[in-house]
């Protein structure tokens, strides 16, 4: 079992404090994001797990021992940097079988290792080849090769397709995902690329400042936003933001915005005050018979959807439509929410109200 538990993770560089009180847990094969903006302390907190940086307080379990004032050589992890950290003097074939070798393991055991881990990556044909002259695909493989011969209880990766251009980056991530669940070594994986933490991860911490913002499945992450930051950061085109005033009972399932009605999910506390309306462009439909009027300022076709922005009394509104519907800019249309799908925010702290 190699399921790692971060209990109140902190740390300090000296007054300045990059990673806040963390606690999650990440389950044994699980394929786990670590996901936010630059600089907001998700290298820290994998670097914390991989023993390259020591926390301030806090503790780091990894399948069930705490480890967080062990070295790194003691903790039965690989790290994957961005991949390309390999020997440019060695084959491929010795680049993958250095950390066997270097361990001291018989010669035939290598062999067959290697073997193994060369068909997993389909790099078979090349194993004999100089790494020098081999595309980037293929030196990633290499690396990645390298990382999962010894299997290790756990991958952690910082960023490792970074350096990618975006069709390849799509491929290789398609492929660590495969390979991930052939192999089911727990992983956890930093990016900033929200779509990559969606596509690629079973489970994400979305972080901000240091803090975690939210911890949940892609799903969740998405349909439920914990905060403006996660509605926000999450989605592209992000979600829409509505601003407005208003007084809501416990048990309300509509807000009044524009002398409008507009669904909500159904409140279980009252808020008084300044308030965001968050709703995401796909569940935004313009409709002749809906009270609540928009102009009509951009329309972006993207081929099969079109996004249309518009202008509202309560901010901009984007929404996602089939690009057959007619949205001629400069016309008023009626703007149909779909409120079960809805959020409401305090603006004041930025958190969700449910
Ligand atoms: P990026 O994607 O840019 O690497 P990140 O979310 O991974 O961002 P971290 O690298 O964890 O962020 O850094 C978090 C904050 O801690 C940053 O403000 C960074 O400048 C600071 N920091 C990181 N390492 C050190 C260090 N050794 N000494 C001082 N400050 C540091």
């Amino acid at each position: 079992m190699a399921e790692i538990v971060i209990r109140n993770l902190r740390k300090e560089f000296g007054e300045f404090t990059a990673v806040q009180s963390s606690s999650f847990k990440v389950e044994d094969g699980e394929f786990f994001m670590l996901l936010g903006p630059s600089g907001c302390g998700k290298t820290t907190t994998l670097r914390m797990i991989a023993g390259l940086e020591l926390p301030t307080s806090g503790e780091i379990y990894i399948g069930g021992e705490e480890v967080g004032q062990r070295p790194a050589s003691e903790r039965d992890i690989a790290f994957v940097f961005q991949m390309f950290a390999l020997y440019p003097h060695m084959n491929v074939r010795r680049n993958i079988s250095y950390p066997l070798v270097s361990q001291g393991m018989p010669r035939a055991q290598v062999r067959e290792k290697v073997a193994e881990v060369a068909k997993i990556l389909g790099i078979e044909e090349i194993l004999d080849r100089p790494v020098g002259g081999l595309s980037g695909g293929d030196r990633q493989r290499v690396a990645l090769g390298r990382a999962i011969v010894r299997e290790p209880k756990c991958f952690l990766m910082d960023e490792p397709l970074g350096a990618l251009d975006a069709e390849f980056r799509e491929h290789m991530s398609e492929e660590l995902r495969k390979l991930h669940d052939r192999m089911g070594a727990t992983t956890v994986y930093v990016t900033h690329d929200q779509l990559e933490a969606m596509q690629m991860g079973d489970k994400i911490v979305v972080m901000n400042h240091g803090v975690i913002e939210q911890f949940g499945t892609p799903q969740d992450i998405y349909d439920k936003p914990a905060s403006l930051f996660v509605a926000d950061f999450i989605g592209s085109p992000s979600m829409n933001f509505l601003r407005f005033h208003g007084s809501l009972e416990a048990g309300a399932t509509e807000a009044v915005l524009s002398h409008q009605p507009l669904g909500i999910p159904a409140l279980r506390e009252p808020f008084d005050g300044d308030m965001v309306y968050g709703v995401r462009p796909e569940h935004v439909r313009l409709s002749d018979s809906a009270g609540y009027r928009g102009e009509i300022v951009a329309a972006e076709y993207l081929g099969t959807t079109q996004i249309v922005t518009l202008a509202t009394p309560n901010g901009e509104v984007k929404a996602r439509i089939a690009s057959d519907q007619p949205a001629r800019v400069g016309e008023t249309v009626g703007l149909a929410f779909n409120g079960a799908t809805a959020t409401l925010f305090d603006n004041q702290t930025g958190r969700a109200i449910r």
